[in-house]
């Protein structure tokens, strides 16, 4: 067999393909960014390619912009094409986590026609961390550092310490908000895991404190892909 075929085929076997889920402020971005570290595959968020293609101004790049500029939702059909460009590309060929798709059960069996999916990850974090985590934020009008009230406290109240500027609380940010966006995340989300549930592993990972650190969640996630076999080994950090 051609060897170079034979090395993608044998890399191939290697892949781990995830899809993860979590709410609004459970710290999703962080957690798989390290977990895609630890496992040596690409994270992927669909809102990042999005960027990326209108930066490059590519040919889906300028049609995703036309939406985006409007204010408009991309289409699936672009999505999915701009997906699966990325998939394709080298450093997605050992395996990926997707972050922000699917949304719906349509670009969920659309995404099944482009990759094999081996485990969906959810995160499960209680209200009401989410809503001090979120509550506490505030935003520097001017050069867009995030504190946090809890967390990472300004020296000086509502001033920003890297440049002086007005601290500010985004109107998503309220818990009246932080609740409604919760309500919308639960109702998409469900009928993705139900759908999921029927073919994959659901890998339930649960922030139950909220000062866990991010290497407890990830080493946890970890431990839950080798339970279920969805990865084998993994060489240390
Ligand atoms: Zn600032």
């Amino acid at each position: 067999m051609d060897k170079i075929l034979w090395e993608r085929r044998e890399r191939k076997s290697l892949n781990t393909n995830l899809i993860i889920f979590g709410p609004p402020g459970a710290g999703k971005g962080t957690y798989t960014s390290r977990l895609a570290t630890r496992l040596k595959i690409a994270s992927i968020a669909t809102g990042d390619i999005f960027r990326e293609e209108i930066k490059r101004s590519t040919v889906l790049g300028r049609k995703v912009a036309e939406f985006v500029n409007k204010g408009e939702l991309v289409p699936d059909e672009i999505t999915i094409e701009i997906l699966k460009k990325r998939l394709n590309e080298p450093n997605s060929q050992s395996g990926f986590i997707l972050d922000g798709y699917p949304r719906t059960i349509e670009q969920a069996k659309a995404l099944d026609k482009i990759a094999k999916i081996d485990a969906v990850i959810q995160i499960i974090v209680p209200e009401w961390i989410i809503i001090e985590r979120l509550s506490n934020r505030r935003i520097c009008k001017n050069c867009g550092e995030i504190y946090n009230l809890r967390f990472i406290k300004p020296k000086i109240e509502g001033v920003c310490d890297k440049c002086g500027g007005q601290l500010y609380q985004r109107e998503d940010d309220k818990p009246e908000v932080i609740k409604e966006r919760l309500k919308v995340y639960e109702k998409q989300t469900q009928p993705l895991i139900d759908y999921y549930k029927q073919k994959i592993p659901i890998i339930e990972v649960e922030t139950p404190q909220i000062e866990t650190p991010p290497e407890t969640i990830v080493e946890k996630m970890i431990n839950e892909l080798k339970k279920t076999n969805v990865i084998k080994t993994i060489e240390p950090k």
